[in-house]
């Protein structure tokens, strides 16, 4: 799967999937612009990149102001001078109830940055698309899907909101010869629960008493897998799609429905 002289976008590339996705992009050779507010994880990021043999270009900018989401895509054509691989990876996953007071502003932020921003940057993004006859692959999760989370509804609906916008997308620009698709992972060992307060062990330990059949939790490195693939040309056939990578998370929920209605 080489990505050679592609220029790839990856939201969330300070952290997490987003930095694995931007590593493995470089290893095959693309040239690649991280997205993320954090500028020194950003900096590492770059770093491990370089190391690769792809300088990539820092993009500080926060995916839920409008004017950083304008910013993020002409700094990218200013700089690589088209766009082939649009990664919308950026998320937070908030821990709130429905009966908390700040439902609105939980649900707001999460929508703001899980799916207005990737509405925004799309739009802007498939001009260059369609030019390069390139694709976008978005980052759900499981949770868009049948696993129903503790605390997590606004979560949950903006990654379900995510994947239904991609199938909707996907349908219209594959007249122009543009891919669409989502990739849904199961839990993944990354911080996106550190914003809660929630420690490596505690997390670890939520991680381990998660119900999937293979009996593991799923690493940033795997996510990164997936999404190359649905970029690279192997996938040509993919479009509208959500590919699930959860250790088969989902079909164990299927599979005891089916239990119950024998
Ligand atoms: P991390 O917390 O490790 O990474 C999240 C990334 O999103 C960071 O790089 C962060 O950058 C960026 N980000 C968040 N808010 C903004 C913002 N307003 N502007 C710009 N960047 C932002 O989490 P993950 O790697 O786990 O999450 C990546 C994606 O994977 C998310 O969409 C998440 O929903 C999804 N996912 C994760 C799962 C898991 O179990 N970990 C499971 C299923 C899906 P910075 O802080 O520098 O702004």
């Amino acid at each position: 799967m080489s990505f050679r002289n592609k220029v790839v976008l990856v939201t969330g590339a300070s952290s997490g999937i987003g930095a694995s996705t931007a590593v493995a992009f470089a290893a095959e050779g693309a040239r690649v612009a991280i997205v993320g507010r954090n500028e020194k994880k950003l900096a590492i990021t770059a770093g491990k990149c370089e190391q690769k043999g792809s300088k990539s270009l820092i993009i500080a900018a926060d995916v839920t102001k409008d004017e950083d989401v304008k910013r993020i895509l002409e700094d990218t054509i200013n700089h690589f001078g088209k766009l082939d691989i649009l990664v919308n990876n950026a998320g937070i996953a908030p821990n709130a109830s429905i009966l908390a007071p700040e439902t609105m502003e939980t649900f707001d932020a999460t929508m703001s940055t899980n799916l207005r921003s990737v509405v925004y940057l799309t739009h802007l993004a498939a001009p260059y698309l369609v030019e390069s006859k390139g694709n976008i692959v978005n980052v759900s999760s499981v949770a868009g899907l049948a696993i129903v989370t503790n605390n997590r509804s606004a979560y949950a609906a903006s990654k379900a909101g995510l994947d239904h916008f991609t199938r909707c997308v996907a349908f219209e620009l594959a007249a122009k010869g543009v891919r669409v698709n989502t990739v849904n992972p199961g839990p993944v060992r990354t911080d996106i629960m550190e914003a809660d307060g929630i420690t490596d062990e505690q997390r670890d330990a939520m991680l381990a008493g998660a119900r999937v059949p293979l009996g593991r939790v799923g690493e940033p490195e795997e996510i990164a897998d997936v999404i190359l693939f649905l970029a690279s040309d192997k996938a040509r056939s993919v479009t509208g799609s959500s590919y699930v990578s959860d250790n088969g998370m989902v079909m164990s929920v299927h599979t005891k429905m089916s239990l119950v209605n024998k």
